[in-house]
């Protein structure tokens, strides 16, 4: 008698994912429909810099959530040093409020600053009617290997912000997180 290792005959099983976006306005969505709505690409983890005429010394490098008509944001390879660089995920997610205190999380109450995110943010795509990017991992049985081959994640791109000095910054600013692709 042959006993079947039901374990090794099993197919990987696809999963089935409902596409709750294209039928749901973001302010429709249930709390979990939103959360997985971020593709992880980490792009909102890079610091960002603001060309502001009315800047001083004293206040050139701090943190604003403020941007005027005319003004033009530029992104650099300068990540979070609470980032890891492999998996793209926060290493310190729970408490990254404390200890990043301009980490801002996008949510359906602050839904008017999705501005700040990149073009290929899932968030902003979907708020400008762009649609869900083919490389979603939502469209990808929740793996992130499609976004990264599409080199639309930071993975293998950035520099740690305790690395570096940020008054150099003007030699980090870069085009490639303004990318994005269908
Ligand atoms: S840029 Fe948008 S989709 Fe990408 S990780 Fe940040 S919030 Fe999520
Ligand atoms: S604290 Fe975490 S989520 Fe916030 S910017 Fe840093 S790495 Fe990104």
């Amino acid at each position: 008698m042959s006993k079947k290792n039901s374990r090794l005959s099993a197919k990987p099983k696809k999963v089935v994912v409902e596409r709750f976006w294209e039928t749901k306005s973001l302010n429709e969505m249930s709390r979990t429909e939103w959360e997985s709505l971020c593709d992880g690409c980490a792009k909102c983890c890079l610091n960002k810099f603001i060309d502001d005429d009315s800047t001083t010394d004293e206040t050139e490098l701090m943190p604003t959530t403020h941007i005027a008509e005319g003004e033009q944001m530029s992104y650099s390879n300068i990540a979070c040093h609470l980032l890891n660089d492999k998996t793209c995920q926060c290493s310190k997610y729970e408490q990254r409020t404390v200890l990043v205190p301009d980490c801002v999380q996008l949510t359906q109450e602050n839904l008017d600053d999705v501005f700040f995110m990149p073009p290929s943010c899932t968030y902003r795509r979907l708020k400008e009617g762009r649609g869900m990017p083919s490389w979603h991992p939502l469209l990808h049985n929740g793996k992130k290997s499609a976004m990264h081959q599409a080199g639309m994640s930071v993975r293998g791109k950035i520099i740690k912000d305790n690395d570096v000095e940020l008054d150099d910054f003007e030699g980090y600013i870069v085009l490639w997180p303004l990318n994005d692709i269908d």
